[in-house]
């Protein structure tokens, strides 16, 4: 089954794709994952891509979407999980084309609704296992024990230059302004789960579950 997960930065897409990773064998492809990794490693990718994510604008269609064809090349699993991808139009199609070319097609868009004064405040409180990127918050979801990891027992935690609440305005406009307009397309093929991303993330999982477990719903 591959599925997108849709919605504005700080939505929960990355907190709910690692848990289906760790519930169902399905694997994550989140292109901003993939461009921090380019970034650190100082690939050309990664040098091109550097200011326009710190400016939270969007890295050029052809570059995420070679990152997503390398991906489904090397990843087994039950399915992928796209996450921060499409964010175009032109990023929609160039999907269609690499999973059409693989014998796969897409089988949910599952649309994550928020409240966009929320998301400031649920971004400027994240942070990350430095070691197993597992996600965290200050005030929603801090580690069971004080400074480790749950995942991994790891001790050093990360946070994003990006997650700044300038930046995440301009994420915001560009959410707006360039991935809303996409669901259209997908509604059109009846595609599409609305998930109310309010609720908590226990909640939201327990949703993301029954629509993943609907045989009928899955044979449209
Ligand atoms: P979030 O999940 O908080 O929205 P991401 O980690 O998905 O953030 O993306 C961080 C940044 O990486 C984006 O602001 C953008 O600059 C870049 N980026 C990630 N995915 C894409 C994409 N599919 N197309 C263009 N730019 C992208
Ligand atoms: P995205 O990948 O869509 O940008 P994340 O999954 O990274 O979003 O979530 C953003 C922040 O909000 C993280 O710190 C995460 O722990 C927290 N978070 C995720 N889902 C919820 C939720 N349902 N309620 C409260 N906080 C949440
Ligand atoms: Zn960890």
């Amino acid at each position: 089954m591959d599925i997108i997960l849709l919605g504005p930065p700080g939505a929960g897409k990355g907190t709910q794709a690692q848990r289906l990773e760790r519930t169902r064998g399905m694997v994550q492809m989140s292109t901003g994952d993939m461009l921090r990794q380019a970034v650190k490693v100082g690939t050309p990718v990664g040098l091109k891509a550097k200011a326009v994510m710190e400016a939270g604008e969007l890295v050029s269609d052809s570059i995420v979407s070679a990152l997503i064809g390398e991906r489904l090349d090397q990843a087994d699993g039950t399915g992928a999980i796209f996450d921060g991808f499409p964010r175009t139009g032109h990023q929609a199609q160039a999907l269609e084309i690499l999973l059409g070319e693989r014998g796969r097609k897409l089988d949910r868009v599952i649309e994550l609704e928020v409240d966009e004064e929320a998301l400031v405040e649920r971004i400027t409180g994240r942070f990350a296992c430095a070691n197993c990127g597992a996600s965290y918050h200050d005030r929603f979801k801090l580690p069971q024990q004080e400074g480790t990891c749950d995942v991994c027992g790891a001790h050093e935690f990360k946070r994003r230059p990006d997650d700044n609440e300038q930046t995440v305005r301009t994420r915001m406009a560009e959410y707006r302004a360039k991935t809303a307009p996409i669901l259209p397309y997908y509604e059109e093929r009846g595609l599409v789960r609305r998930v109310d991303g309010m609720a908590s993330v226990e909640e939201v999982a327990a949703t993301i579950d029954g629509i993943l477990d609907d045989p009928g719903s899955l044979s449209r």
